[in-house]
């Protein structure tokens, strides 16, 4: 269901901010205060039951968390959303009046959880939010979001935090914003958050991610806030202070996302520029490989083998210096390349086998 029919009052983007773990009432206190009265923050978002990686670490202050949340929204005004694992994380939020849940990326993976987590939900007129899951499978997500959905709870939103790789560098969940972007378009009525903080895993590249995520049309934010972020018991390098987030708010470019009447035209004049390229690249690829056929039934008959690793080493080389020349950058191309290179291999496959026969 679209944001705008059930939070009326919304004028996007959606920022929710608030610590990643509730700690004391005190910093709830101040996490709050400190949020409230920021451009678009609607609402406050704190972890009461905290999912860690590894044993030993701080697990969240549990129940006792959340009456410290309820006073907080009577002194701010500022709506509450918790991280809810199991059904008895739903049951204790909803007794203490929880405004919207959010349902985490390690536990979106599990279709046993969100089918628990959503039966106990099930008949509440409480919108849900559904991070993705640590990998990168559209699959997963999607399912969760659909299973959800077909127990009648269709005040949904996804939340993009990123997903979780072995060293990827810089971020600390690399954010693959294709994957959203493929969410976004096969359910356009489906409200799509981005969680910079847990994508970037570092307070200084925040901003950036921040306004890549509204100029794919993101509908909000989700922010981790702390007082003293270097004091934080979870997630202290990616916290920023109230007075932070302000700045980056005031610093984000909201840029429409249909133009003025004037300048259609031109859009309409380079986006058909666009279209006439993308059709000389599409007839370029398929010629391509029309040309990778020939050589590979060449080879068949010459049994040759299909990768020749001298060639493919002379074509990555040439090909990334001439594009670099061009102002492509070096990765770009080289997915390009491997890209092409995969398709062409798997086309003489085809070739060798079909001839075989
Ligand atoms: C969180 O929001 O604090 C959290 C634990 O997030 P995720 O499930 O995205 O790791
Ligand atoms: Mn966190």
């Amino acid at each position: 269901m679209p944001l705008e029919t059930w939070l009326p009052e919304l004028r996007l983007p959606l920022i929710i901010a608030g610590p990643c773990s509730a700690e004391s009432e005190e910093q709830v206190m101040e996490t709050a205060e400190g949020i409230a009265g920021l451009p678009g923050v609607r609402f406050f978002r704190a972890g009461i039951w905290k999912p860690r990686t590894r044993p030993g670490a701080f697990e969240g202050v549990g129940t006792p968390g959340l009456k410290w949340l309820v006073k907080a929204r009577e002194r701010t005004g500022v709506r509450l959303t918790v991280e809810v694992a199991n059904p008895r994380h739903v049951e204790e939020a909803l007794d203490h009046g929880i405004d919207m849940l959010w349902i985490g990326a390690r536990t979106v993976v599990n279709p046993f959880s969100i089918q628990e987590i959503g039966e106990t939900i099930a008949g509440r007129d409480i919108p849900v939010m559904i991070k993705n899951p640590l990998n990168p499978d559209l699959k997963t997500w999607m399912g969760a979001i659909e299973r959800l959905n077909a127990m009648g709870l269709k005040k949904l939103i996804a939340v993009h935090r990123g997903f979780s790789f072995f060293n990827r560098s810089p971020y600390r969940n690399a954010p693959m914003w294709e994957i959203p972007i493929e969410l976004m378009r096969m359910h356009p009525n489906l409200p799509v958050l981005a969680d910079p903080s847990h994508i970037c895993g570092n307070r200084e590249l925040i901003p950036g991610v921040m306004q890549k995520a509204l100029d794919l049309e993101m509908h909000g934010l989700m922010i981790e806030v702390h007082p003293y972020p270097s004091k934080a018991l979870t997630d202290k390098n990616q916290q920023v202070t109230p007075a932070q987030l302000g700045t980056f708010l005031s610093g984000l470019i909201l840029r429409k996302d249909t133009p003025e009447p004037e300048f259609t035209g031109k859009l309409e004049e380079l986006r058909s520029e666009i279209d006439k390229l993308d059709e000389e690249l599409i007839d370029i690829l398929a010629r391509r490989m029309n040309v990778v056929e020939e050589i590979g039934e060449y080879k068949k008959d010459n049994r040759i083998t299909i990768l020749q690793l001298k060639r493919w080493n002379q074509i990555i080389h040439e090909r990334v210096e001439a594009a670099v020349k061009m102002g492509l950058s070096r990765e770009f191309i080289m997915k390009l390349l491997q890209a092409v290179h995969e398709e062409g291999i798997q086309r003489q496959i085809d070739v060798m086998n079909r001839l075989e026969k």
